[in-house]
């Protein structure tokens, strides 16, 4: 896996550290105890994330040619990601998808959002393919247009070689104002190579979702408003009710895969088919 990060879970415990509940806004802007590998990889995404970038790894990635796995297949695949953690206290990337589908199926939520649960991390295996860390997790935002100052690390930006176009430097940039997000090309990683993988098999919130899961910038510091439209304004309180489930059902019991895999299978050959393309 290339570096800087020694586990992928750096960056999702640092985010859970930021939103931690009964934190004030002076202190979630405070990222001075943010481990110098946390800063770094901020530095590389926030560098190398351009507008170019992203709309060629959508295009290369978009064309869904890389494999044909079935959901608990690329589960399993995505477990074979070898990190630095400690394989007694952490929890392998099931156990993380398990914790989250298992807590959102505990407060009484749909199906659909169950099943979003379980998989809204299997992009990660973009990482398998090769990709660098900076390319896969992160903040989410949009390129081609400005940066919100509310981005974390927003000083960062400044080696990016978009900052010299100034096209993309105004709020609205390439975009029409409420446009809607359908028409944002956002930072690549993840949240929307899994979208575009699985988009024709859930439901649009789900689908929400799994694309935006990462963009704080929005569906918790609301800066990029001006882009979005009154469908994504709806949508968007699904992505906020599934953000605690994300950041914070983790520390509970570890989930018992084997027990719960006959449950989990039932469920997505309720929504997918044996193998989809990836
Ligand atoms: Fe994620
Ligand atoms: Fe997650």
């Amino acid at each position: 896996m290339q570096g800087p990060l020694e586990t992928l879970e750096q960056w999702d415990d640092f985010v859970g550290s930021r939103y931690q509940e009964g934190r004030d806004e002076a202190q979630f802007r405070d990222y001075s105890t943010a481990p110098p590998v946390v800063r770094e990889f901020y530095r590389l995404n926030h560098t190398h994330q351009t507008r170019e970038f992203a709309r060629a790894k959508k295009a290369e990635y978009g064309a869904l040619n890389r494999s044909r796995m079935g959901i608990w297949e690329a589960m399993e695949y995505l477990n074979t990601l070898v990190d630095d953690s400690d394989p007694d206290t952490d929890l392998s990337q099931i156990e993380h998808n398990l914790q989250t589908a298992e807590a959102i199926r505990a407060d009484g939520h749909p199906r659909w959002m169950q099943i979003t649960g379980l998989i809204h991390d299997l992009g990660k295996v973009l990482c398998l393919y090769g990709e660098p860390q900076w390319a896969v997790v992160g903040d989410t935002f949009p390129v081609g247009c400005a940066w919100s100052g509310k981005i974390v690390f927003h000083e960062f930006f400044r080696e990016n070689p978009d900052s010299e176009v100034p096209e993309y430097q105004t709020p609205h940039g390439v975009y029409e104002p409420n446009g809607g997000l359908e028409n944002v090309d956002m930072s690549w990683g993840h949240d929307e190579y899994l979208y575009l993988a699985t988009r024709d098999y859930l439901p649009e919130e789900a689908q929400y979702i799994i694309r935006y899961h990462s963009f704080y910038p929005q569906h918790r510091e609301e800066a990029y408003g001006h882009l979005m439209n009154q469908k994504d304004r709806e949508m968007f309180q699904w992505v906020k009710k599934f953000n605690p489930y994300d950041l914070y059902s983790k520390g509970h019991a570890k989930p018992d895969a084997a027990a719960l895999r006959p449950y989990y299978e039932d469920l997505a050959a309720e929504f997918f088919p044996e193998k989809i393309r990836w």
